[in-house]
């Protein structure tokens, strides 16, 4: 089976205030340190990583785009030799534009980067300062052009909505702004509030104007649903947008639940039935010998697993593969969840094409409904 590379940056250049990733806003001077432990480290674990091939590679972060060139060049070089990757394979950098320069985006190109993942959250400039992000609009919009002139190809911009105060139509001109950059890609994502940020902190005082409610978020997406589609893009999963052929070809890896190999402090691996993390420590990453550095997540259950696997699969509006699903779990997912799925079935939530069984778009809009129904009925049928 193919798998998938992912690279944690954990630096950033000031922290946002709804941000609860792993990101550190103050210690570039250990990139170089850093760099050269990525480089060891993947080449530690290439002999654990029991894939046929590399088919993606993704930096995220963190800003990756903090990276120059030569250093993404240096750790493309050391995953290149000491790992089986396709030719094709999709390499892409998340960044922030308001760290997009000229020579990196190059210098990227040149590595062999060929996908260019921005995080630009808004178009509105009240927003994005609300949200404590380093761009303005126009400096997104700048970035964007950069880096088409650079040679991108490939683009996605991620948005949010749901922030304090927006409305529908607010929301609507961001699309419609992001639309007038002719992305190959949009990820839109509701806007959770982590407790603990400065933003949830805001929030509960009542410094920021109240969150959208329910109506107003479904009118967001059903512009969304409407605009992208009228405009060529084919929701390909819950929160993803593509123009035909320009899918995530890495976020498919974690939504069909195929192996992936993390590196970096916080990063996460998937490989076989085990599922492994590094502690969100940098510092003692950088000390740590490669073994230890990596921590078995949970007890990895069977039944864990089956649910994940149509979890995952039911956010991709191709579903999830029943054969693949049979060769794992020795049955098809109603012999797991007969009641519910039966139900899924009369109410016209799921249909099955092409060897998938798969969310309707209305099965799709109470998702949540459902896989909770799926865990109460698991549940029900446990022996104690
Ligand atoms: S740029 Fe991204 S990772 Fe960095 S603080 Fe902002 S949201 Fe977090």
């Amino acid at each position: 089976m193919k798998g998938s590379l992912y690279i944690h940056v954990p630096f950033c250049l000031r922290k946002c205030a709804y941000c609860d990733f792993y990101s550190l806003p103050d210690q570039l001077s250990l990139k170089e340190a850093y760099v050269k432990t990525v480089c060891e480290e993947l080449t530690l674990q290439a002999a654990s990583f029991d894939v046929t091939e590399v088919h993606s590679i993704y930096f995220g972060g963190g800003t990756p785009t903090l990276l120059t060139g030569h250093e993404v060049k240096e750790i493309l070089r050391t995953a290149f030799t000491a790992y089986h990757i396709c030719p094709d394979a999709e390499i892409t950098m998340e960044g922030n534009p308001g760290t997009l320069t000229e020579a990196n985006l190059t210098g990227y190109l040149e590595a062999g980067v060929n996908r260019l993942s921005l995080g630009v959250q808004s178009f509105d400039p009240g927003e994005l300062s609300m949200l404590g992000r380093i761009h303005t609009p126009e400096e997104a919009e700048h970035a964007v052009r950069l880096a088409r002139k650079a040679g991108f190809r490939n683009i996605n911009l991620d948005l949010m909505y749901g922030l304090p105060g927006q409305r529908a139509d607010g929301f609507e001109r961001t699309l419609r702004r992001a639309i007038s950059l002719y992305p190959e890609h949009l990820s839109c994502y509701s806007l959770i509030v982590e407790p603990g940020t400065p933003l949830a902190l805001r929030i509960e005082q009542n410094q920021v104007p109240p969150l959208p409610g329910e109506e107003t978020i479904l009118e967001m997406e059903e512009t969304m649903k409407t605009l992208l589609r009228e405009q060529g893009f084919h929701r390909y999963e819950v929160s993803n947008y593509a123009r035909e052929g320009f899918e995530s070809r890495h976020n498919l890896t974690y939504w069909e639940c195929e192996p992936y190999l993390g590196i970096g402090p916080a990063a996460h691996s998937c490989i076989g039935s085990k599922r492994f993390y590094c502690p969100d420590d940098l510092k003692k990453w950088l000390l740590g010998p490669s073994t230890e550095r990596y921590l078995e997540e949970g007890d990895n259950q069977e039944s864990d697993r089956r649910f994940e696997r149509v979890m995952m699969g039911f956010r991709m509006t191709r579903g999830v593969d029943l054969a693949r699903f049979w060769e794992d779990f020795g049955a098809r997912p109603e012999c797991f969840w007969p009641k519910t799925l039966s139900e899924m079935k009369k109410m016209n939530m799921v249909r099955e094409q092409d060897g998938r069984l798969a969310l309707t778009e209305t099965g799709m809009d109470v998702m949540n409904y459902w896989l909770v129904k799926m865990m109460e009925e698991e549940e029900s049928t446990k022996e104690y």
